[in-house]
């Protein structure tokens, strides 16, 4: 590994550039040697490898991706930081950083210029201020991605991998799982980090499957039907789907629905399975298709 790790170095890197850290872009650096090795190996990153990072910082993750593989995009929202990536970043010639929000960089013409529209893996210390965000940019709008190793709050990794049962179980568990087979891969105490966070972390990898998405006859009414029960998680999966005016259904064309499927009329969504939520919305889907 290289210097990037160590906060003297770190510090005077910082200090030479006049950079303050951004709280409000959740800029909490990587310090550790065997995190960042544990990170690079769970990416199963190859010189074959285009890798797009999220939110560089000071380029310690970028040095080790570039490594390894092939070519690394990196997108990074602070022009603070530009200056410093040119400077910690300059013997590597596989590098390209852009600086720009994610969630306003269009990943798909990223992905064409870079990678001719070849699936690219995702790797980033993400920041915590906007971890759902990306991962449902990143998963919903179906980007050629092959898996997603990411940092992210402790709790947050427990809701992306958590069931029924489970207070934690929610509309983001049931996308991550729709779309990928979620593994953790390990935890990493706060004192990872400089300056240091308020919470503990996670690192977890995202591998992209279509497994799901041939059963579904109508996937935007599977993901409408998820919001609907968790929106008001404390009430019943009818009420639930009754009063999100997308769905536009009447009572007994859900009393109809739950029937069909099996499901008692008083249950809550926060039990149903992924594969209790695609056999619902298929029926509902059917149903809608049946009264046009
Ligand atoms: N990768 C570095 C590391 O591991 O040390 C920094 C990780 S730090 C937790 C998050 C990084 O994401 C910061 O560099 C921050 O400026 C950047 N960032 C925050 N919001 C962003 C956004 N919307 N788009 C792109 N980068 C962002």
């Amino acid at each position: 590994m290289g210097n990037l790790t160590n906060p003297t170095y770190i510090s005077a890197v910082l200090n030479r550039f006049d950079f303050s850290f951004q709280k409000k872009y959740g800029q909490n650096f990587l310090i550790d040697d065997n995190i960042l090795s544990k990170i690079i190996d769970s990416a199963e990153i190859t010189k074959e490898d285009t890798v797009l990072e999220i939110g560089p910082g000071i380029g310690t993750m970028t040095e080790e991706l570039a490594k390894a593989a092939s070519e690394v995009i990196c997108v990074e929202i602070d022009s603070h930081l530009i200056p410093i990536l040119e400077d910690t970043l300059f013997n590597y010639s596989n590098i390209t950083i852009i600086n720009n929000d994610i969630l306003k960089t269009d990943i798909e013409e990223i992905s064409n210029k870079y990678n001719n529209g070849k699936p690219f893996k995702v790797v980033a210390n993400l920041p915590y201020y906007i971890t759902t965000p990306i991962i449902m940019q990143l998963l919903e709008n179906k980007l050629p991605i092959e898996s997603i190793t990411v940092m992210v709050q402790k709790e947050v990794a427990q809701r992306m991998i958590t069931g029924p049962g489970s207070k934690d179980y929610g509309a983001l568990s049931l996308a991550v799982q729709y779309y990928t087979k979620p593994e953790i891969v390990c935890d990493v105490p706060a004192n990872c980090f400089m300056p240091k966070p308020n919470v503990d972390s996670t690192v977890i990898k995202l591998t992209v499957n279509q497994e799901y998405t041939t059963v579904v006859d109508n996937e935007e009414l599977l993901f409408d039907c998820i919001r609907a029960s968790f929106n008001q998680r404390r009430k019943t999966l009818s009420n639930g789907l009754k009063n999100y005016p997308k769905l536009n259904l009447d009572k007994e064309q859900i009393a109809k629905a739950l029937s069909k499927a099996n499901l008692r009329q008083d249950i809550r969504g926060e039990v149903l399975t992924l594969d209790e939520f695609i056999e619902l919305s298929n029926i509902i889907n059917q149903i809608q298709n049946e009264d046009i």
